[in-house]
């Protein structure tokens, strides 16, 4: 870890940030953030005094008042911007155990599914075992979670 805040970034590492302090946490279930997020909702925490440390965001203007930052190289979601403190994709951080959601927002679209998500059967990895062996011949190129000075894991694409 180098410096004080709440460090993250996207996967390849071409994008860093931190923040200094977080805010309310939450996941929104509105439609653009399931399709911005490829997810079931968008989890997302306010960002005071941001610093984005390596590279930058790529933007889309999701409308007339939003735009969401990602990173262009490994396509990453990254920030929802709408004028105030910028928002921050809660998987993004290093430590996403440090922004747990505290409310659900835009309840209108959310999917009809996702209620029961949390009851749904587990397979233990016991019970996979050609799978198992798969995750244990892969090589991450996935940027660690925390800062690097240097980061040659974005050559290696
Ligand atoms: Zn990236
Ligand atoms: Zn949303």
């Amino acid at each position: 870890m180098s410096g004080a805040g709440l460090s993250g970034g996207c996967q390849c590492g071409a994008v860093r940030f931190r923040a200094a302090r977080l805010g309310c946490a939450s996941i929104c279930h509105c439609r653009m953030c399931q399709k911005a997020f490829g997810g079931f909702f968008g989890p997302l925490v306010t960002a005071h005094d941001l610093q984005w440390t390596r590279g930058q965001p790529k933007y889309f203007a999701s409308s007339n008042k939003v735009r969401r930052g990602f990173c262009a190289d490994c396509g990453t979601p990254l920030s929802y911007e709408y004028g105030g403190a910028p928002e921050i994709a809660i998987g993004a951080f290093d430590n996403p155990e440090a922004a747990a959601p505290v409310i659900q927002v835009n309840p209108a679209d959310k999917l009809s599914f996702f209620d029961g998500i949390c009851s749904l059967p587990v397979r233990l990895p016991a019970e996979q075992p050609e799978a198992e062996a798969f995750k244990a011949s892969i090589v991450s190129f996935q940027h660690p979670d925390h800062d690097t000075s240097e980061w040659p894991g974005r050559a290696k694409r």
